[in-house]
């Protein structure tokens, strides 16, 4: 397995791969690798004959007061993982590499990106869709991987790779848990062996609000049903709770799935998301 820190080492990989013939597989991350980092690249390796994993913690994803400096990095570990998961090449370059004197050009996709956690967290959405964007063109992927854990990620970026018609295919894959029903995230590191215990809350609240609509509900009954799980259980501090299309984003009261139904929620200082999608086949 061969790393590249550098963007033209990147490109010459690929591009030797793709003169072979490979069909190439990007996984874009921030490392701290955990299973659900692993899923996709099990993914990308089973459908690709050149797997590329990124490992880039992106300055501007996170906001004044958000956890850039804190965010768990651990390269060595990552490096190890990746090679162990059949990666071909890992991309880790350092910021300035990719933002050699700043940026000027910032990708917005309104709507998608104004919505859930997108008021909470002013420009998130930009600075991922902007370096999502940018990775696309340095390792030029037939097929990209990315999880539902980051739903709303997974649809801002389907809709700038339709809108930008940028030659990749978007594969979404299932979010990876706990036994306990914990969404694996790299930030569940931050988490107390008290809030570890209180955290498995938040899935059983949108299971809650699946079931609602499962049974007929609307939106707003969905919603309902999820906070009221989270009231129950004292360390959370709910950010919001919605129910929406999945494909859309937009929110109707119109009863039944399919929905997404999306949280955000602080245990202590952490913050954590995660979601349930309703399929339109699973109505009870
Ligand atoms: P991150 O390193 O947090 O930016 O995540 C990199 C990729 O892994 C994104 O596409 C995430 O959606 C995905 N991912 C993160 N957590 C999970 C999980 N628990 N299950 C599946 N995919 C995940």
């Amino acid at each position: 397995m061969e790393v590249a820190r550098r963007i033209p080492e990147c490109r010459e990989a690929v591009t030797t791969a793709r003169g072979r013939g490979e069909l190439v597989g990007c996984v874009p991350t921030m490392g701290a690798f955990h299973a659900g980092h692993l899923s996709l690249m099990r993914r990308a390796r089973a459908e690709c004959g050149f797997v590329v994993v990124t490992v880039f913690v992106n300055p501007t994803q996170f906001g004044p007061g958000e956890d850039y400096q804190s965010y768990p990095r651990d390269f060595e570990r990552d490096r190890s993982l990746a090679e162990a998961e059949g990666a071909d090449l890992v991309f880790h370059p350092p910021a300035e590499e990719m933002y050699p004197g700043g940026a000027a050009t910032t990708i917005h996709v309104s709507g998608l990106a104004d919505v859930m956690c997108g008021p909470y967290r002013p420009g998130h959405f930009d600075g991922v869709a902007t370096v999502v964007s940018k990775l696309l063109n340095i390792t030029t992927p037939d097929r990209a991987y990315f999880g539902e854990k980051d739903y709303q990620q997974l649809v801002v970026i389907r809709r700038m790779v339709a809108d930008l018609d940028i030659p990749v295919e978007i594969i979404a894959c299932p979010t990876v848990r706990e036994d306990s029903g914990l969404a694996l995230s790299s930030r569940n590191l931050h988490l107390s062996a008290e809030e570890m215990a209180a955290a498995p809350a938040l899935q059983r609240a949108l299971a809650a609000g699946a079931d609602v609509v499962r049974r007929g509900g609307a939106a707003g009954q969905a919603e309902d049903a999820v906070r009221a799980v989270l009231a129950a259980v004292p360390a959370f501090r709910l950010q919001y709770a919605e129910a929406r299309r999945p494909d859309t984003l937009e929110r109707d009261e119109v009863p039944g799935p399919p929905l997404v139904i999306a949280a955000a929620a602080y245990l202590g200082k952490t913050r954590l998301i995660d979601n349930v999608i309703v399929h339109e086949d699973s109505r009870r």
